[in-house]
């Protein structure tokens, strides 16, 4: 096999509940995840050494040296299977950069796929899972795809079957927001605050939602702690996230860390009309219609 291709979603967090900050730094999370239908591709190639090159709309925001998660996949892969090996690694970004959608956690999730099969190891996906918990806390959720709880540091995942399509519209701003800015603010506004931080807590009537296609509910009871911190380094994304409303959105939510803006439509037309607004304000970039939930990369 002289090559491989798979296609890799973004994801959205529909609950993501961050708890008090640990001693270690990190904090205890519950985090519904859905992926979505945009697609980064990647393309392993064979080659003598582990390589990469990267196409598209955001191409020049990704790091084609040593700190691509994709290059770092392959390598923690070759690693695990106790031999060196090759690829050169070609992936095509649609996937916002920095923007809340983990577009670098589902190219190395594309990488670990796609070089299972080029260097025809075979390895079971939960080998693929294992490696990908120790490359960052979405790259397991991004190989696995569909909707999944995620607890601990987000790593920790449960599959969960949801009934029928969710139509979605992204508002991707201009410029990403770091994770770990996000995170440092949102600490910062807590202490300034100094309310108790609350145990994590899965929502129930939000699972309940997912399980059943009810659309009004979920939307109803998207949430992310996140938020208030992506808000107050961008206070610009409020405009967006009003305009959605005002567009008739079922729900709208900050994307994860941001700061791409996530609205919940009533269907697929609803979602072409949602974009066609939020896609003429000067806070947004682009506007993207997609779909959830759809499958983690699977080799074609
Ligand atoms: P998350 O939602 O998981 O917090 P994100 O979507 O906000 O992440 P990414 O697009 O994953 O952010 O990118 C974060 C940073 O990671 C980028 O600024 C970039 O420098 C670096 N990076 C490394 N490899 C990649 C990659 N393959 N694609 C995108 N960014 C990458």
């Amino acid at each position: 096999m002289s090559s491989v291709t798979v296609q890799v979603p973004a994801k959205v967090n529909v609950q993501l509940s961050v708890g008090p900050l640990r001693d270690d730094g990190y904090h205890d999370l519950v985090n519904v995840f859905h992926a979505v239908s945009i697609f980064d591709e990647v393309v392993a190639k064979e080659s003598d050494s582990i390589t990469v090159s990267v196409v598209g709309e955001w191409a020049d925001q990704v790091p084609v040296d040593d700190g691509n998660l994709a290059i770092q996949a392959a390598r923690a892969l070759a690693k695990h299977a106790g031999r060196t090996y090759g690829a050169h690694l070609v992936i095509e970004k649609s996937i916002p950069v920095a923007g809340g959608m983990a577009g670098g956690s589902a190219d190395a999730a594309g990488a670990l796929v796609a070089c299972n099969e080029l260097w025809g190891l075979g390895l079971p996906f939960e080998d693929l899972l294992e490696i990908a918990g120790d490359l960052g806390s979405d790259v397991p959720f991004s190989l696995m795809g569909g909707t999944a709880i995620g607890t601990g540091r987000g790593e920790q995942l449960s599959e969960l079957a949801t009934g029928g399509v969710f139509h979605w519209v992204f508002a991707v701003a201009e410029g990403g927001l770091s994770t770990a800015d996000v995170y440092a603010q949102c600490d910062r506004l807590r202490e300034a605050e100094g309310a108790e931080v609350p145990w994590p807590q899965v929502d129930d009537a939000l699972l309940a939602a997912l399980r059943t296609g009810d659309a009004p509910t979920l939307g109803a009871r998207l949430a992310n702690d996140l938020q208030p911190a992506a808000l107050s380094l961008r206070p610009e994304l409020a405009h967006t996230l009003e305009a959605g409303r005002a567009a008739g959105a079922l729900g709208v939510i900050v994307s994860g860390s941001g700061p791409t803006c996530a609205f919940l439509a009533s269907d697929a037309d609803h979602a072409g009309h949602l974009a066609t607004t939020l896609s003429q304000l000067p806070s947004c970039r682009t506007a993207l219609a997609a779909h959830g939930p759809v499958p983690g990369p699977r080799p074609s």
